[in-house]
């Protein structure tokens, strides 16, 4: 299918609009619709092409990892997840099986962590092709973007009365913030970790508190 993508090509110019291929959800997959996106510190960052760990200025990049979704279409064995579901896009995917999240020590997941940091789906592609060649996904995300597709642990499930225009910096901004307040010795991949990673899809959790409509008293 084709989808819109605002694409960086050059470090520190203005991102382009432009249609881009995308390959539908395989098994254990979700498309989703991008429906709101932010602007985080660590994008503008990484098109100055002064991040040394940022692919700049080397290929062209879709930026973004800071939004809220709508599930369009599932793939094969997606159970967690249907059409319809506001869903964010997890920088580090949480899968209920694995040790260290059964554990409840830790909510760093190892599952698909080497593929989805190095911007790749499990099975290899990103799935994002760009006149004819694959891009890599922005911290395993890329959210500057109208479709995507993700698998199913990467993604919370917002509730369906989320105020949408609210949660999107929650994603990050928010609980980095947070997490470097409660956590002020942990190293700043404890807050990331914090605060992109911290629920499955479905759990209860302090998602549907952040994201709640608020209600007067
Ligand atoms: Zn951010």
């Amino acid at each position: 299918m084709k989808t819109s993508v605002a694409i960086a090509c050059e470090p520190n110019r203005a991102l382009e609009i432009e249609e881009m291929d995308l390959e539908g959800p395989k098994e254990g997959e979700v498309l989703v619709r991008i429906v709101i996106t932010s602007l985080c510190y660590a994008d503008v960052f990484t098109l100055s092409a002064e991040d040394l760990e940022g692919l700049f200025p080397c290929i062209l990049g879709i930026l973004g990892h800071e939004g809220l979704s709508r599930a369009e279409e599932v793939g094969k064995g997606v159970t967690s997840v249907k059409p319809g579901d506001n869903m964010i896009p997890l920088y580090l995917p949480e899968d209920p099986d694995f040790p260290h999240i059964k554990s409840g020590k830790t909510n760093v997941c190892q599952t698909i962590r080497q593929t989805q940091g190095a911007g790749l789906m499990p099975d290899g592609p990103s799935r994002f092709s760009y006149r004819g060649e694959q891009l890599p996904r922005y911290i395993g995300i890329s959210t500057f973007i109208e479709y995507t597709v993700l698998t199913e642990i990467s993604f919370a499930k917002a509730p369906k009365e989320a105020r949408l225009s609210k949660v999107s910096v929650k994603v990050c901004a928010v609980p980095t913030e947070m997490g470097l307040c409660a956590k002020p010795r942990r190293s700043r991949w404890a807050a990331m970790s914090l605060s992109l990673n911290s629920v499955p899809p479905g759990s209860p959790n302090t998602w549907t508190q952040w994201c709640a409509p608020r209600r007067k008293s």
